[in-house]
């Protein structure tokens, strides 16, 4: 079963997010790295028990997509039949944009928990077998260098 607190609205799936990874993980490198990548002040503010938790990493803490799922009563975007509306289209963050394309229809396809498998899967080093994060470039345990 999955953790209902990592299932955000738009798709990007929290379990898969470094955020959230590097706070697990107590990798401090990853958090010193990300810290400065979000302009964060102190690595110990890189933990995030996932979107919609009680207290979500500041970046996601305020969400018009999440707002939007939350007044429709929707689990996320999957549900919706405006997807992908001005929302989702005019993020501003293109990798992230382009992962909310990706993953919400497959959402849609698969249902939450066959989804959230295939997430994790697609982001685990296919050499070792470590769990890995949207947005790394290479596994931080063997060095592969990732396709994704
Ligand atoms: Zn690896």
């Amino acid at each position: 079963m999955y953790n209902k607190e990592l299932i955000s609205p738009c798709g990007l799936y929290c379990g898969v997010c470094g955020i959230h990874k590097a706070g697990v993980d107590k990798d401090e490198p990853l958090k010193e790295k990300l810290a400065k990548l979000y302009g964060v002040d102190s690595p110990a503010k890189i933990e995030c028990a996932g979107c919609r938790s009680e207290e979500p990493f500041f970046f996601c803490r305020v969400c018009a997509i999440k707002s939007c799922a939350e007044e429709k009563n929707f689990e996320g975007c999957q549900q919706c039949e405006s997807f992908p509306c001005e929302k989702i289209q005019g993020f501003p963050y293109p990798e992230a944009k382009g992962n909310m394309l990706r993953a919400v229809p497959r959402w849609r396809e698969l249902g939450t928990e066959a989804w959230v498998k295939e997430e994790e899967e697609r982001f685990r080093c296919k050499s070792c077998g470590t769990d890995s994060f949207r947005g790394a470039r290479k596994c931080r345990q063997c060095g592969t260098v990732f396709a994704f």
